[in-house]
């Protein structure tokens, strides 16, 4: 115990040493861990060191509603004491495949989530930039405000990317906030080979990346961060006398608690500082890199083989597969209602299956209009592709007679 701790002492003074100046002075330690992980977070994003904020939160759904109160709070700082009556009518915009949390965000900030608009997507689940444009003026010509923009890098059912670049053009030609939530692809920023289907994701004013998704930290495990430096702080600080005292021995640079919505907080950097310092950024890549190849080993193993079909036919952008098991019965019949009807039922009685022999474990859901298909998604370090071959012959296994 005593050499484990000692040990990570010397691990901590090796990183603090590394990045900032030494001093005898006593610091708060987790804070400094959270501000080195941050910054360097912000440096992989690509913004300047020096200007740029963060946080750690409870998640990404918690991320994603820290950009909407901070991005709603620089248009206009008289929201923290009057409220929403004192502002006009702001509207979000967000894409069909986006997750639920920005919808939910506006719900419990009030400001309702009829004033979220949905933006189309592609085949590939992708924002449609001029579609973005087109809802940007409607608003603008029914008299309320557009100010917020989440974009998605890597949407949580097919994995895609919003086309950063355009979306960020179109932010700044109407002055909106972009947002960029990487919840789930933010991990493939790590990767030399990856990172580029984020390029444009330096021009956000705010990003949500969940290293307890791709990058396998234990939950929770999410950064929020913001490229205006004291936004965060004066946005949610109340300067609660008996917690930050401005007369304290130490550097009360260090207080950042009052950046956030809550009081206590989980040490949820300690973990990823710890992966991070025996990993290293390669180490990230590493791992990253080899789930694209099992999803697109899975990807090509489904092409090959004729009781699957693909819901997008593309070569995966992140780890998620999207596809259907046809059942001998289903490929009788010709592709039409009766068919769509029957495979609806396919996946959720095999995964019934899997749960109750308890040998492999797939999500699935429906999305948009098509019917429930199984979604494999790699982010477990001790994958193999045998374990891709199985899962695969299980599925035919468990349902075959359906
Ligand atoms: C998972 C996910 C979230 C929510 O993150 P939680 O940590 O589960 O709250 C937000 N956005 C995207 C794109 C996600 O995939």
């Amino acid at each position: 115990m005593l050499v484990l701790l000692s040990a990570l002492l010397w691990c901590f003074n090796q990183l603090v040493c590394d990045n900032a100046p030494c001093s005898a002075e006593w610091t708060p330690v987790f804070i400094v861990m959270e501000e080195i992980i941050l910054r360097k977070m912000q440096e992989i994003i690509g913004w300047g060191e020096s200007e740029a904020d963060g946080i750690f939160s409870p998640g990404g759904s918690i991320s994603n509603l820290y950009s909407v109160l901070v991005a709603r709070y620089k248009r206009y700082p008289e929201i923290k004491t009057k409220g929403m009556a004192a502002i006009p009518d702001i509207i979000l915009f967000v894409s069909e495949h986006s997750h639920y949390s920005v919808k939910k965000a506006a719900a419990v900030l009030g400001i309702g989530m009829d004033n979220v608009i949905v933006v189309k997507c592609d085949e590939r689940g992708k924002m449609i930039p001029s579609e973005l444009e087109e809802n940007i003026i409607q608003v603008k010509k029914q008299g309320k405000v557009p100010f917020y923009v989440s974009a998605t890098a890597g949407t949580t059912v097919y994995g895609a990317f919003d086309p950063l670049v355009h979306i960020a053009d179109i932010c700044e030609k109407y002055n909106l906030w972009m947002h960029v939530d990487a919840a789930w692809g933010g991990g493939l920023l790590l990767s030399r080979r990856h990172s580029h289907k984020l390029s444009g994701i330096e021009r956000a004013n705010s990003v949500t990346w969940n290293p307890h998704k791709l990058m396998g930290v234990p939950l929770q495990c999410s950064a929020f961060l913001v490229r205006e430096k004291g936004l965060l702080q004066a946005c949610n600080q109340l300067c609660a006398g008996y917690l930050f005292q401005p007369d304290k021995q130490y550097d009360t640079a260090y207080d950042t608690g009052d950046k956030a919505i809550q009081c206590g907080r989980h040490v949820d950097v300690f973990k990823l500082w710890l992966m991070w310092r025996a990993k290293g950024t390669r180490g990230f890549e590493t791992l990253i890199n080899r789930f694209l190849e099992l999803a697109e080993y899975l990807y090509k193993e489904l092409k090959t083989r004729k009781n699957y079909e693909l819901v997008f036919d593309a070569e995966p952008e992140l780890t998620n597969v999207c596809f259907w098991y046809i059942p001998p019965s289903l490929q009788k019949i010709p592709k039409g209602p009766e068919r769509e009807k029957r495979l609806h039922q396919v996946a959720p009685k095999i995964k019934a299956r899997m749960i109750e022999e308890g040998t492999t474990m797939v999500s699935y859901q429906p999305h948009g209009n098509h019917v429930n298909f199984f979604r494999m998604v790699f982010s477990n370090p001790a994958t193999k592709k045998s374990d891709v071959d199985f899962l695969l012959e299980e599925i035919e296994r468990l349902g075959k007679d359906l």
